[in-house]
């Protein structure tokens, strides 16, 4: 457990940021920010049901937006640091936020028009590569179904501190990826990535085993590999 918890003060925000909204999308709390508790809306201003892992905001980017820390000042969010920095108006033009690519983990402007503010991956190439479904002649890869490992990772890396059950692991895939996933379908996965090394799973006494992470750093596109995606399969 000791290297999941990293010294360095960003991160732990960042950490506690995610815990947070770990629990959020459980069990909802009130924000401090009035601007953020309106229901059925961003805090932005735009309807909220756009961004399916967390209800609270319109899009990923306001997600991003709203709960990384600012570069000046660790303490405060993007947005905090952005809201009244703007001398004539309440609100000034939104910054640049990037995000880091689920697949090979380069950053990439997620713009924050609504065809773009909903963006996992830098570009096709890298959405195809992440939900193939590789067939049993692939050699390279040696795995039927990359995509929905991949997917248990996505989940798991969202919980950095949080260990999931494999019915809340479960339910995150349902309500993100517009797809159904049963527990048992999770906790066979999961059994697979812990097998693999890329998942620790604990178990205490009688509680349900739970799982999180071991590896959150290397890119999902290094740890899976990737190979030839054929037309048919893409979707
Ligand atoms: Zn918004
Ligand atoms: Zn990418």
């Amino acid at each position: 457990m000791a290297d999941l918890f990293r010294n360095d003060t960003n991160q732990k925000k960042m950490d506690k940021l995610r815990l947070k909204w770990a629990f959020a999308n459980f069990d909802k709390t009130p924000s401090i920010d009035a601007q953020q508790n309106i229901i059925g809306h961003c805090a932005c201003g735009r309807p909220n049901n756009k961004f399916k892992m967390n209800k609270q905001y319109c899009s990923r980017y306001c997600f991003l937006f709203m709960n990384t820390p600012a570069e000046d000042d660790p303490n405060k969010t993007m947005y905090e640091a952005w809201r009244g920095t703007g001398k004539y108006a309440y609100n000034p033009p939104y910054p640049k936020v990037y995000a880091a690519c689920s697949w090979c983990s380069e950053d990439f402007n997620l713009g924050r028009g609504l065809k773009q503010a909903n963006k996992h991956f830098c570009g096709n190439h890298c959405q195809q590569q992440a939900n193939r479904s590789a067939r049993s002649t692939s050699t390279r890869t040696g795995s039927k179904k990359v995509g929905d490992r991949v997917r248990i990772m996505r989940i798991l890396r969202e919980f950095v501190n949080h260990p999931l059950t494999a019915s809340e692991v479960s339910s995150c895939w349902n309500q993100w990826f517009g797809s159904s996933c049963s527990a048992h379908k999770s906790a066979n996965l999961l059994k697979i990535l812990t097998a693999k090394g890329f998942v620790m799973k604990i178990k205490r006494g009688t509680e349900l085993a739970t799982y999180y992470s071991l590896n959150n750093d290397e890119s999902l596109k290094s740890m899976f590999g990737e190979s030839e995606v054929s037309r048919s399969i893409i979707g």
